[in-house]
């Protein structure tokens, strides 16, 4: 899967990309990340890419035109047009089922905001998609891009190994995942639950569904609608 993210801050991303996981999966191209500068995209003589707010007010915007360039040298280098997601707080919020749904792409382009966000004609001509990582502000889209690309880089095949299969993972099923327990067996005199030492595989996985189903009753009821 490739992803084409259109920011101000380039280093930022790929620093936060190339590391880990979806470093490994760079390395071994099962998926490819490229931060596209939208300043390399400005006309303007000093690298400007955004102006005062019509109508006034706080802040800056950023120009629509850079974006529009950056985003006709990536969709005309690529030959294809894929869907263009902006991070922004006033989008859909951004979930595992969505990320799903995303990771069926071959192709995602993700722009990232700044200052008080872009010239709302971008989004009109460009944009597919809009979504927010949360109910707060950020300053800029690069972390919630991150956070995006993290998410549904571990849901492309061959980029979790096994032993990290997303399959069991929190949200899998509308479940929070069982609690985890390794090495000591004690610690600070509390044990590890007795069924997890015991080597019955149907047991402890009835004990892990169980917990699930208890940790996603107390914690997070609205996932899972069909528990009181
Ligand atoms: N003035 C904008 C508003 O009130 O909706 C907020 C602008 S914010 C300071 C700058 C940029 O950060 C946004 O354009 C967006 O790209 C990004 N951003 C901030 N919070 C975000 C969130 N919760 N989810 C996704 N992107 C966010």
């Amino acid at each position: 899967m490739n992803f084409y993210i259109m920011t101000l801050f380039p280093d930022m991303v790929m620093q936060g990309l190339t590391t880990s996981i979806t470093g490994r999966a760079m390395q071994k191209k099962l998926i490819q990340i490229e931060a596209v500068n939208i300043r390399d995209y400005t006309t303007e003589k000093h690298g400007q890419v955004d102006d005062y707010p019509y109508g006034g007010g706080a802040g800056m915007v950023m120009q629509a035109e850079p974006i529009y360039r950056t985003w006709e040298a990536i969709t005309g280098r690529i030959g294809k047009r894929p869907r263009v997601v902006y991070m922004t707080p006033q989008g859909s919020v951004f979930h595992q089922g969505m990320a799903q749904e995303f990771a069926k792409e071959e192709d995602l382009i993700i722009l990232c905001g700044h200052y008080e966000g872009v010239d709302e004609r971008i989004l009109d001509l460009i944009v597919t998609d809009q979504v927010s990582i949360g109910d707060y502000v950020l300053t800029g889209g690069e972390l919630p891009a991150m956070v995006m690309v993290d998410c549904i880089s571990r849901l492309v095949p061959g980029v979790l190994n096994n032993q990290e299969s997303a399959e069991f993972e929190s949200f899998h099923e509308n479940l929070l995942e069982y609690p985890q327990y390794t090495r000591p067996e004690v610690f600070m005199g509390m044990r590890v639950p007795e069924v997890l030492l015991s080597g019955h595989h149907a047991r402890i996985d009835a004990w892990r569904q169980e917990q699930s189903v208890k940790r996603t009753k107390e914690r997070r009821p609205d996932l899972f609608p069909g528990v009181e």
